[in-house]
C-alpha cells in the first residue's frame, strides 16, 4: 500500500448501521494540510440528518431493544472485538489520520494504539458498573442502580480525531448509551472508518451514528436536540459556552466539556537542565503544539534560565519538519489556513511586544501549513503569547525566582487544564502540585495521560472528567430504589 494515497472507503454519513447521503445531498471537501489539496468530498450533515441519527439512536436505546437487553459482559466482548478490528487495521487508520490531519505518521500510530488501549480499558468496565445498598432511615431497604443516560451527542475536534472518538465511545458504550458523534469538519475520515468497524464488530443498528458536517449546523443541531440526553464536547472554550447555552435553552441535557488551556510547566534549578529542556520540548511541540494540555508557559528558574534557553533553541532547530509520511519527520503542517494564520499572528505579536525570538518565527516552505518550531525567551506574563492559547509550535520561556511567585503566576489564568513541575526535591514538587489550579499535574514528566487516570479541566478549561472510572460517571444516571419492609432487622 502506498501510504500517501490510502483508499478512501467511506465518505457518507453513518446512520443505523448504513452509510447514506445527507438529506440535502450537500458535500464539503476535506483538505490535506500538507499541500492544501482536496482529499475527498464528504457528505454534509445538517439538522435533518441529526434528527434521523437521533431517531435511530433512540430506537436502539428503547426498552426491550437488542442493545438494552444485552448482557453487560456481552457489551464488553463487542467492545473488545471493536478494539481487535482497530488493531487489525492500525496502519490503514494511521495513514488515513496522517493524510487528513497532517500529523507525523509515527504520532498517528501512537494515537491509534492509545485508542485501542482506551476501548479495551472501558470494555473491562462493562460488567463492573454497580450501585450501592444504603442504610436508609425507616423500614426501608434502599439501593442504587447506575443507568445509562440514554442517547448521547459527542462533538470532537481535529487535533486527535481518532483518539478523541475513543475517549468518547469508550465510556458511552461501556455504560450502554447510544451515540450520535460529529467529528470535526477538518478530519472526518477516521471517524467514518471507525463506524464501519463498529458495524463489523456487531454493534446493533443505531448504537453508533456518525454525522459529518460543520459546527454551526450539524454540531449546533446536536447541542440543541431534545432527544439527546447528554452532550460531550471537546474543542474551544468559545464553542463550549454555546454548547452549555444550547443545553439550557433546550432540554437541560447533561454537558461535559474539555476545552482549552494555557498550561504552565515549572522548572526548578536543581534539575538536569538538558533533560528538563527535552521534557519541556515535548510538552509544547508534541502534535505540532495542537494539544489542549500543551506546556505553553515554560517557567524556568533564573539560575538555569540562560542554559535552558540554549538547549531549548537547539532542540527546536533540530526538529525535522516536513512530509508527515516521511519516517524522519517529527512535525508536519498545522491543520488549516485559519490555525496557520492564527499561530503566525500570535508569533508576530510576540515579536512586537518585545519577546526575544530565539529561532523559527515564520512559515516553512511555501506549500501547506508548515510553521518553523519557534522559541521565544524573555517572555513576560502580560504578553499575548503568555496569555492566549496559541495551539501551534511556539514555546514561550518565562523566568521566575521563588515558589510563591511562580504559583501565583501559574494560576493567573482563566484556564486550568494541566500543569507540570520538574525538580529533584519532591517536597517542592508537591507544594506546587497542591497549589496549582489544574485538572492534571505531572511531576518530572509531562502528558502522562493514561486510560486509567481522569482528565479534565479546572476553571474555564472544562466541566467533568474523561478517562478512568470518573469518565463513566458522565454517562450514568443514579436511580435510588427503596423497598418498604415490615421490620428493619
Ligand atoms: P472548535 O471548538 O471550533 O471545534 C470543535 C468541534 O466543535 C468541531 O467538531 C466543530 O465542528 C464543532 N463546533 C464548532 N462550532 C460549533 C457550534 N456552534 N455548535 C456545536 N459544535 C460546534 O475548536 P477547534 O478550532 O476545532 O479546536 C481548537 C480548540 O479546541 C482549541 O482551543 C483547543 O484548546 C481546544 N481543544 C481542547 C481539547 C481538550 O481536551 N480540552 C482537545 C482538543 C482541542
Amino acid at each position: 500500500m502506498n501510504r500517501k494515497v490510502p483508499d478512501i472507503k467511506y465518505t457518507q454519513l453513518f446512520i443505523n448501521n448504513e452509510f447514506v447521503d445527507s438529506v440535502n445531498c450537500k458535500k464539503f471537501p476535506t483538505i490535506n494540510p500538507a499541500d492544501g489539496t482536496i482529499i475527498a468530498q464528504i457528505s454534509e450533515g445538517d439538522k435533518a440528518d441529526v434528527d434521523k441519527a437521533v431517531a435511530a439512536a433512540s430506537q436502539a436505546f428503547s426498552r426491550g431493544s437488542k442493545w438494552r437487553n444485552m448482557d453487560a459482559s456481552a457489551r464488553g466482548k463487542l467492545m473488545n472485538k471493536f478494539a481487535d478490528l482497530i488493531a487489525r487495521d492500525l496502519e490503514y487508520i494511521a495513514t488515513l489520520e496522517t493524510l487528513d490531519n497532517g500529523k507525523a505518521y509515527s504520532n498517528a500510530i501512537f494515537d491509534i494504539e492509545c485508542s485501542i488501549d482506551t476501548i479495551r480499558y472501558y470494555a473491562g468496565w462493562c460488567d463492573k458498573i454497580f450501585g450501592d445498598t444504603i442504610p436508609a432511615d425507616g423500614n426501608l431497604v434502599s439501593f442504587t442502580r447506575k443507568e445509562p443516560v440514554g442517547v448521547v451527542g459527542q462533538i470532537i475536534p481535529w487535533n486527535y480525531p481518532f483518539l478523541m472518538l475513543a475517549w468518547k465511545w469508550g465510556p458511552a458504550l461501556a455504560t450502554g448509551c447510544t451515540i450520535v458523534l460529529k467529528p470535526a469538519e477538518q478530519t472526518p475520515l477516521t471517524a467514518l472508518y471507525a463506524a464501519a468497524l463498529a458495524k463489523e464488530a456487531g454493534f446493533p443498528p443505531g448504537v453508533v451514528n456518525v454525522i459529518t458536517g460543520y459546527g454551526p449546523t450539524a454540531g449546533a443541531a446536536i447541542a440543541e436536540h431534545s432527544g439527546i440526553q447528554k452532550v460531550a464536547f471537546t474543542g474551544s472554550t468559545e464553542v463550549g459556552r454555546l454548547i452549555m447555552a444550547a443545553s439550557s435553552k433546550s432540554n437541560l441535557k447533561r454537558v461535559s466539556l474539555e476545552l482549552g488551556g494555557k498550561s504552565p510547566l515549572v522548572i526548578f534549578d536543581d534539575v538536569d537542565v538538558k533533560k528538563a529542556a527535552e521534557i519541556a520540548y515535548n510538552a509544547i511541540f508534541a502534535n505540532h503544539g495542537q494539544n489542549c494540555c500543551a506546556g505553553s508557559r515554560t517557567f524556568v528558574h533564573a539560575k538555569i534560565y540562560n542554559q535552558f534557553v540554549t538547549y531549548a533553541k537547539q532542540l527546536a532547530l533540530e526538529t525535522k519538519v516536513g512530509d508527515p509520511f516521511d519516517s524522519e519527520t517529527q512535525q508536519g503542517p498545522q491543520i488549516d489556513q485559519e490555525m496557520f494564520d492564527k499561530v503566525l499572528g500570535l508569533i508576530k505579536s510576540g515579536k512586537e511586544e518585545g519577546a526575544v525570538l530565539e529561532t523559527g518565527g515564520e512559515r516553512q516552505g511555501n506549500v501547506g501549513y508548515f510553521i518553523k518550531p519557534t522559541v521565544f525567551s524573555n517572555v513576560t506574563d502580560n504578553m499575548r503569547i503568555a496569555k492566549e492559547e496559541i495551539f501551534g509550535p511556539v514555546q514561550s520561556i518565562l523566568k521566575f525566582e521563588a515558589m510563591d511567585e511562580v504559583i501565583e503566576r501559574a494560576n493567573n489564568t482563566n484556564y486550568g487544564l494541566a500543569a507540570g513541575v520538574l525538580s529533584k526535591d519532591i517536597d517542592k514538587a508537591l507544594v506546587f502540585a497542591q497549589a496549582v489550579q489544574a485538572g492534571s499535574v505531572w511531576i518530572n514528566c509531562y502528558d502522562a495521560i493514561t486510560p486509567q487516570t481522569p482528565f479534565g479541566g479546572f476553571k474555564q478549561s472544562g466541566i467533568g472528567r474523561e478517562l478512568g472510572a470518573e469518565g463513566l460517571e458522565e454517562y450514568l444516571e443514579t436511580k435510588t430504589v427503596s423497598i418498604k419492609v415490615p421490620t428493619r432487622n
